[in-house]
Formats: structure tokens, sequence, C-alpha cells
């Protein structure tokens, strides 16, 4: 065991240290299975000050180190390359719900579901909802700005997180809120720390609590499923549900080999699956002129072209669509071993010109690409199921994705919607950003961490960096690998 491994294991037993490589095998990815890196190390703090000694332990040593949730992320991002993986699941506990002021303060390992379970008997839910929210921890949604089917009309994480304690790299311990905002919750002044760090892929410092706002359920709920016979009619339905003014609380679509794999799993949700896309759509509130709101989108669903719309007559059949969505990557998993997901946002308006390209750009490179995405917000996840131990297959997928990524920046778009940057699309942020603008973001974090500890190599390439670039060029190579 080594000196660091050691000094971890006084902190927090040696049970919750990991250094045998076989045992570490399990943290080598995330949710993208064709990205894999093995960490040195990997240790779990119990408690609050464990956790906090563990950062400043690792301070001490001048140790990179990776925080992870529960590494559902999709962009690599809680990879931690020949260094110290610092997982957080042992931190689950809701550390107080408040039904009256509507917040509950959380460790960040606790499960996204879990919170809104817990938050049922009051009313109340956690608004933000990923698909994968019976898995990914609300540390996790913080570090990637999280959304979910339900944040077209209830906003990400940023809009429902009031308040964070935080120990930074060094082992400060700060406390950050969203600045000058009077929200009636007693947050607020000096500068919007919290709007900072949410979204900053665990690269400025580690979640310790943070309080979240909950949110009333709605009085009532009526979920649609429209399908199409052309994936351009669904894109040009949710332009016309946008432009009509109707603001649905979740609007998905799913195209035909999404539906195949769905309908053939245990996911099955009743999709019909010769449609060539299907789109759902809830729509929420309160009870009176719901119905109108539900008609209102049946009639420009028809309009654009739906060969049918089913409405779900209970909670159960509701249930059961949801899944079918939810679950859609899952199933996916059994058309091939690995997954390539991407996250492009793109104006709404160039939705069906986007998924006609995309679907050119497949058939150009041979590959299946199955679409489920957040239509109502422009948010694409093309997928490509593949095998990456098939070298040339890899190449296609890989050349297919970049294209599809290039085709989306020159539409106006950008390359995530909620996924983060990660690994995975650091080779993207050159294309996206200006030099001056990645220096501005070097220089924020140089703030929160300005030795670089905090999940190094990832989201801004190191070499954008303008005054790390010297001292890191000057150096051999460790854990900087490709990003700042
Ligand atoms: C099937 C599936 C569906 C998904 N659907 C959605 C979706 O609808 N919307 C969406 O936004 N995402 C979605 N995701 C992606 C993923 O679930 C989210 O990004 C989620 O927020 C990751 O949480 P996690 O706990 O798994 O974090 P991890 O994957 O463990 O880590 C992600 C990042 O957060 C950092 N991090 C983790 N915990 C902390 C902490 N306590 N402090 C500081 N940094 C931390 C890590 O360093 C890493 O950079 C989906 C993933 C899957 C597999």
């Amino acid at each position: 065991m080594t000196s660091l491994a050691a000094e971890l294991g006084r902190i927090v037993g040696d049970a919750h240290v990991i250094a045998r490589a076989t045992q570490l095998l399990v943290y080598r990815s995330d949710a993208l299975p064709g990205l894999q890196r093995a960490p040195a190390l990997a240790v779990f703090p119990g408690t609050r000050d464990e956790l906090v000694a563990v950062v400043r332990a690792l301070a001490a040593a001048g140790a990179p180190f990776v925080a992870r949730g529960a590494g559902t992320g999709l962009s690599g991002g809680a990879l931690a390359e020949g260094i110290t993986l610092l997982g957080l699941h042992r931190l689950k506990r809701i550390l107080a719900l408040d039904p009256i002021g509507r917040t509950a303060t959380v460790e960040p390992g606790v499960v996204n579901a879990t919170l809104t379970r817990a938050a049922a008997p009051h009313g109340l839910h956690y608004a933000p909802d990923p698909s994968s929210q019976t898995a990914c921890t609300i540390g996790g949604n913080i570090a990637e700005n999280a959304g979910g089917p339900h944040c077209l009309k209830y906003g990400v994480t940023l809009d429902h997180a009031v308040r964070a304690t935080v120990v930074l790299p060094g082992g400060e311990v700060v406390t950050l809120d969203r600045g000058d905002a009077d929200r009636g919750d007693g947050s607020g002044g000096g500068y919007d720390l919290l709007g900072a760090f949410i979204g900053s892929e665990g690269c400025f410092g580690v979640v310790v609590d943070v309080t979240v706002r909950l949110t009333p359920d709605p009085e009532r709920v009526i979920t649609l499923l429209a399908d199409f016979m052309r994936v351009r009619d669904a894109a040009d339905a949710t332009s016309r549900i946008i432009a009509a003014g109707v603001l649905p609380a979740a609007l998905e679509l799913m195209d035909q080999p999404t539906i195949e794999a769905v309908e053939s799993s245990v996911y099955a949700a009743g999709y019909p699956r010769d449609a060539a896309a299907v789109l759902l759509i809830e729509v929420d509130g309160a009870a009176a002129g719901l119905e109108d709101d539900a008609r209102e989108v049946e009639r420009l669903c028809r309009a654009a072209g739906a060969r049918g719309v089913r409405v779900a007559h209970d909670a159960s059949e509701r249930a059961r669509l949801w899944q079918g969505r939810k679950k859609a990557f899952g199933a996916m998993g059994r058309v091939a071993p690995h997954l390539v997901v991407q996250d492009a946002v793109v104006p709404r308006s160039q939705l069906a010109e986007l998924l006609d390209d995309i679907a050119a750009i497949g058939a150009q490179h041979g590959v299946r690409i199955c679409n489920v995405f957040h239509a109502g917000d422009g948010n694409l996840h093309p997928n490509i199921p593949y095998d990456a131990h098939d070298a040339g297959e890899s190449a296609r997928v890989h050349a297919a994705m970049t294209e599809i990524m290039t085709r989306c920046i020159e539409a106006g778009g950008t390359i995530t919607g909620e996924h983060g940057v990660g690994l995975d699309k650091l080779p993207y942020m050159e294309q996206l950003f200006t030099p001056d603008t990645l220096d501005a973001m070097c220089s924020l974090r140089a703030v929160f961490d300005p030795d670089r500890r905090a999940n190094p190599g990832k989201v801004v390439p190191v070499r954008a960096c303008r005054e790390w670039h010297a001292a890191v060029a000057a150096r051999p190579a460790t854990h900087d690998g490709g990003g700042a």
C-alpha cells in the first residue's frame, strides 16, 4: 500500500480504500463504456468530516483526484486516470426536509429519485429528473447541471439549487449561494458563486451538502403519445407546439431504431413498432383548462402529420410510457456491447433538417443511429450502439459522431446540453469557443483550484490556458491529459 493509501485508510478505515487493480476495474468507466481509464486508488468517505479530511490529505500530498457519484455520467467526466478516485456514494443522508419552506438539504451521494420519494408524502418532488434518476446522485447532478425530460417546463438543476457547502481542492470549506437574488429563502449576497460552481464537472471542488428547492406536485397530468410515419413530421410537430405557446412539461422524441430497442426489451412500453418516430408529450398544472392544452397538442400533432395520438388512461399506463423513454439507453445494451451518446443542442427550428443530416451521416458511415432526446429543448441525443473491440466499426462510429457534432456546431448549436464536456467532448471546445473565452474559463477554474488537481484533464484543453500552459509544458506528463 502506498503512503497516500495508508493515510486515507487512517481517515476512512482501510475497508473503504481500494488499491488493488482488479477491484478498481469497476471504476474504469462511467456510463460511456467506450472510454476506459484506470484509477490508481479509490477512497470512499462515509461522513462529512471524513470527506473534508480526505480532500485535505490529498491537498497535503499534492495529489490530483476525481470526485465520483454514481458513475452514470455520459462524457467520461468521472474517470480518474492513474490518480485517486473520490467516491461519494456512502454520503447518502437527507439532512433536512422542510415541507413548509419547500427545501431539502442532502449529502452529495443521495440518489435523485430517493429525494423525490422522500418528498412525495408532502405533495412535493425534486423537479430535475434525468432519465438516470433512479441511480444518479444529486452531487453528480450539481456537477453536470443535469436536466431531464421535465426540465423543459421546470428548469434544470441550476434553477433548483439554493446553496451548497463545498470543499475546495485546497481543503477550504466554503458556502456558495446564488448571489444577489431575493428568492424569499434567505439566500443571496455577493457573487453568484453557486451559479459558477454548478456545471463545473468536478473541476472546482467537491459538494459536501446541497440545499435544493422542492416543487409542488401538479394538480393533474395528461400524457400523450403521438406517432408519425416520418421523423421530420415529429420534429415539425415539436416546433408547432412550442410556437403555439403551449409549454408542455415534457416533449420527448424517439425514432424507429429506439422504439425497436425499447419494444424488444423488458422495458417495452407499447410504442407502435412501425412508426418512424413517436413524441411523448406531457402537459401538467391546474386541472382547469388542462384538457384544452392536451387537445391543442393533439391538434398540432395531427396538423404536422401524426398518424395517431393516444392519451394515457391511468397512472400505470403513464408510468409504462415513461419507463420506455427513461430506460431507452439501457434497452440499447441489448443491441451491442458499447454505446456512444452525444448531447448536442440545436435551434429547435432546425431539428427536422438536422435529423435528416444525422440519418445521412449514419448511412454514409454504415452505422445504426438511434435518436431519443429532449425535443422540446432542441437537445439531441444521437446514440450509436457498437462493438468497441471492432477497430473498423469503432473508427466509423467516431467519424460519424465527429461529423454529427460538427454539423450541429455549424447549425449554431453547442456540444452539450446536460451531459457535460468531460473527456469525450474536449476535442470540440476549441471549435466552439475563442481562445480568449477558453482562457477566461481557465482563469475561473484557477480561482477554485489553482493547482488543477480536481478532475484534471477535463473540460478545457490545457493548451488553451495561457498562464498554465507554460508550467504544464515544462513538466513531465502526469495527470494533465489533454485538458485543464
Ligand atoms: C440511462 C442514462 C440516462 C441519462 N439521462 C440524463 C438526462 O436525462 N439528463 C441529464 O442531465 N443527464 C442524464 N444522464 C447523465 C448522468 O446521469 C448525469 O450527468 C448525472 O448528473 C451524473 O450523476 P452521477 O452521480 O452519476 O455522476 P458521475 O457520473 O459519478 O460524475 C459526473 C461528474 O460529476 C462530478 N461529481 C460527481 N459527484 C460530485 C460531487 N459530489 N462534487 C463535485 N463533483 C462531483 C464527477 O467528477 C464527474 O465530473 C443519463 C445517464 C444515463 C446512463
